[in-house]
């Protein structure tokens, strides 16, 4: 591991002040973070930690919704029973990700901001040009099971991926953030993360020292809220395709699907489409899909998976 310099913040501004620094990088739980430095994937020149920063709590805000402290840990967020009776779709995401003891240290903003797991990422001996900007992208020409099937480039097709990223998605969350001049943001999930195009190593909005501060989600929608996680082994293993609905009695709802894009992948027109079944869902929702030959599967994946929660969602009510 490179050598660093680190160093605790006292408030949300400060820290977003310090991180003005360039190579700066802030430190949560440490769970993505730690793992991408001691391979020197990542190399922070100065870490600021945010631990001590009194932003873990769930409070409720004026409009009923809720606001998550950046530093709610992942188990905290999934155990609020807020959450488990008005927003059970998050903490059913939360749950299906990764271990306990992960999610006793994973944080709402680290959860987020987790990086891909593409392998060739992670190789330092194979071209990525999200690691390595212009080195060539190894997954393209090589294996590319776990991949994106949309929304992807000639430069890169990683997913996104997070659990928990989905089921906000499907509730319609908003980023709060404040930048390193003071001025605070709010940003809704949907137009958080971007797409990789011709620069992958750019993944969110957020700007350089942009610090997040909590996650809004509105009013509870009701509904029958399910999260269900395809994956190549029963538990500690990230989705192939996870598919998060909120599915209301007169047939409408919401849909997005992790696993298969750079972001939670929600299309309102395919949402339009439920009553009419997972096949018309799944049309829409993966149009202009670009699957490779490894992972074309993942689209016939993601339509069983939507009229197995929608059959679900039914069953549940009858
Ligand atoms: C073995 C293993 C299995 C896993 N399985 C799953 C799984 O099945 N599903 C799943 O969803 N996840 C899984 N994870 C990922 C895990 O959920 C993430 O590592 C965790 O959520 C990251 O949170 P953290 O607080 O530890 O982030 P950190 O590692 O501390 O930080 C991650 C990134 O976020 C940035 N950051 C942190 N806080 C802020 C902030 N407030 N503002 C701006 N930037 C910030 C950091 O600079 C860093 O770039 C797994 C991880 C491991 C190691
Ligand atoms: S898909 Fe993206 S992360 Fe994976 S090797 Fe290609 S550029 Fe790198």
């Amino acid at each position: 591991m490179k050598a660093f310099g680190y160093e605790r913040a006292a408030s949300p501004a400060d820290a977003a002040a310090a991180a003005r620094r360039p190579g700066t990088r802030f430190i949560a739980g440490g769970t993505n973070l730690l793992d991408l430095m001691k391979l020197e994937i990542e190399t922070p020149a100065h870490l600021i930690d945010v631990n001590g920063l009194a932003l873990d709590t769930i409070d409720k805000t004026g409009d009923g919704g809720l606001r998550i402290g950046a530093l709610v840990r992942n188990t905290d967020l999934a155990a609020d029973a807020r959450v488990r009776r008005d927003y059970p779709l998050l903490a059913r995401a939360l749950l299906a990700g990764a271990s306990g003891q992960l999610r006793n240290r994973a944080t709402t903003a680290g959860n987020l901001l987790q990086r891909t797991r593409c392998p060739y990422f992670y190789d330092t001996d194979q071209p990525c040009n999200k690691r390595l900007p212009g080195s060539g992208c190894g997954a393209l020409e090589g294996y590319s099971r776990q991949l994106a099937v949309i929304g992807g480039s000639r430069h890169c097709i990683a997913t996104h991926p997070s659990d928990m990223a989905v089921a906000m998605r499907a509730l319609d969350a908003v980023v709060e953030t404040v930048k390193p001049d003071g001025s605070e943001r709010r940003i809704p999930l949907a137009e958080f993360y971007l797409a990789p195009g011709s620069s992958p190593q750019r993944e969110t909005v957020l700007e350089p020292g942009e610090l997040i501060v909590a996650v809004a989600l509105p009013p509870p929608v009701g509904g029958r809220q399910l999260y269900r996680k395809v994956r190549d082994r029963a538990s500690y293993a990230f989705a192939l395709v996870s598919v998060a609905a909120i599915v209301h009695e007169d047939g409408r709802g919401r849909i997005a699907v992790g696993g298969v894009a750079h972001q939670p992948w929600r299309r309102e027109a395919a949402e339009a489409e439920l009553p009419r079944g997972a096949k018309a869902v799944a049309a829409r929702l993966f149009d202009g899909a670009t699957p490779t030959d490894d992972n074309r599967f993942k689209l016939t994946l993601a339509e069983r998976t939507i009229a197995a929660v929608l059959v679900e969602a039914q069953e549940v009510r009858a």
